[in-house]
């Protein structure tokens, strides 16, 4: 399982919604939405030195 960066849910890449390759790393999203919100910021949700990192509110 991966983790969708966005929302933090755990994420099945076989059966992702989508994903996106940032940094050299895949990312997989739960939603349509989720990807198009880390497309537009992807760095809003990755830290540049910590790829497992996941910003938390
Ligand atoms: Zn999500």
């Amino acid at each position: 399982m991966e983790k969708d960066p966005v929302c933090g849910m755990l994420v099945d890449p076989q059966r992702s919604a989508g994903s996106l390759i940032q940094g050299g790393k895949t990312y997989y999203f739960c939603s349509q939405s989720c990807r198009a919100k880390f497309e537009k910021e992807p760095t809003r949700y990755v830290s540049k030195d910590a790829g497992e990192k996941i910003e938390k509110k």
